[in-house]
């Protein structure tokens, strides 16, 4: 049985393709390669287009025979997600609508949910457990609580098992140097800093130094890609072996401010990287650190390589051997 990957070419797609392929999994990708690279994917069978086409969607499950799916197809950029909202609502909800629509026509039941810290909005208790409010401050946010409040009825409803995995903040790359981070437009922190280390941007703008943590930045917690990728492959296991529906966080339970993540970036490239305090981002909740303690009891897992310098090295290593990603945008 194969599992089927939307989003599969993208940045935690592509990671999380290698860690089924590492496993000998049959994979199947569905991508429609407005953010995803060919290139990124070290396996896998691809079939290029989009979720909301009915038509293209019964192929796939028609020629292949499915049964798990990962899903991260989706738009997930804060920023965008504010000026845009309709383009949020059509491409994550409608989208997950017709994949969870052809899941029960042709009866495949277990669904792994790429879902994000952005879902709790400005948090009541640090670090965030599963059980905490969900009150979103961003439109990316409230797509994928709707994504994940559409497969609870999907489930009570049709029985379809999901696992969603509400992650902090994803960097890093893959340890083989083969794939990473390229997304056009780059907007989160650690690509963006190492940009500007290489010189590709004069400076990085820091979003805010008056909010209201110790040094006025912003807390994020990162969490490796391929530590995200492996906790992807525990809850497919889970689902084959009858587990019920869950929500697990995915993060390392360790904060770092903005300025930090800088000043580590510095000390692991060697470089200067210009720094310039800017306004404020909209929907940008002050602090977002994890507890991954359920994740790491139920689903088994175990984050290995997520401490920031060697998430930032990582990183480091793919942008100066690919200092223009892929290449292929
Ligand atoms: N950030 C920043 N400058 C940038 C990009 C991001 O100061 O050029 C900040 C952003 O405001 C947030 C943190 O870095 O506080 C992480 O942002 P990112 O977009 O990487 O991830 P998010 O937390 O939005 O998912």
């Amino acid at each position: 049985m194969a599992v089927l990957v939307t989003g599969g070419a993208g940045y935690i797609g592509s990671h999380t393709v290698a860690a089924l392929q590492e496993r000998g999994e049959e994979i199947v990708i569905v991508d429609n390669l407005q953010q995803g690279h060919k290139e990124a994917l070290l396996g896998g069978k691809l079939y290029v287009g989009d979720l909301r086409d009915s038509d293209f969607l019964d192929t796939v499950f028609k020629e292949n025979s499915i049964d798990a799916v990962i899903h991260f197809a989706a738009n997930s950029l804060v920023g965008e997600s504010m000026k845009l909202p309709g383009k949020y609502y059509h491409n994550n909800v409608y989208g997950t609508l017709c994949l969870l629509e052809k899941m029960n026509e042709y009866g495949v039941n277990k669904i792994v949910f790429s879902s994000t810290a952005a879902t709790y909005g400005e948090p009541e208790n640090v670090p965030i457990d599963e059980y905490d409010r969900t009150l979103p401050t961003n439109a990316y946010g409230e797509t994928k609580l709707a994504m994940e409040k559409m497969m609870k009825w999907f489930d009570v409803a049709h029985g379809i098992k999901y696992i969603s995995l509400r992650y902090f903040n994803a960097a890093g790359a893959h340890d083989s140097g083969k794939i990473g981070e390229d997304h056009n437009p780059e907007t989160h922190l650690v690509p963006i800093v190492l940009e500007a280390a290489l010189g590709k941007r004069p400076h990085i703008s820091v979003f805010g130094d008056d909010y209201a943590t110790e040094d006025g930045t912003c807390i994020r917690d990162y969490i490796h890609v391929s530590d995200l990728a492996d906790a992807h492959v525990l809850a497919v296991q889970k689902l084959r072996g009858g587990s019920e529906s869950s929500v697990y966080n995915l993060g390392n339970g360790h904060g770092f401010s903005v300025k930090q993540v800088i000043e580590i970036a510095r000390n692991v490239t060697g470089r200067e990287i210009p720094a310039v305090i800017e306004p404020r981002r909209a929907g940008d909740p002050a602090v977002l650190v994890a507890s991954s303690d359920r994740a790491r009891k139920e689903l088994g897992w175990n984050p290995t390589r997520s401490a920031l310098e060697n998430i930032i090295q990582s990183a480091w290593n793919w942008h100066v051997s690919r200092p223009d990603g892929y290449g292929d945008k």
